[in-house]
């Protein structure tokens, strides 16, 4: 029963006749079924949104200090 402006998921059911799911799809096009992990929940270990976070303000940091470092090296063979 497809709902007025919002989209069907689409995806091909695993049943035998292999019709098209007919849920209401999230904002990614697919239903809860199909969609995958769309909403992240805080958990544990590396995938938590502080751990995220965190590797992206280190990849950042490095990126600055590595930098530094080739204009430190510029200036010395200069
Ligand atoms: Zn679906």
């Amino acid at each position: 029963m497809p709902i007025a402006g919002i989209k069907i998921c689409g995806a091909k059911c695993r049943t035998k006749e292999g019709a098209p799911c007919e849920q209401p799809g999230m904002k990614n096009g697919r239903c809860r079924m199909h969609g995958g992990v769309f909403f992240r929940r805080e958990t544990h270990g590396r995938t938590t949104l502080r751990a995220i976070k965190e590797r992206k303000e280190q990849r950042k940091l490095l990126r600055e200090m590595k930098a530094v470092n080739e204009k430190i090296e510029n200036s010395k063979s200069s």
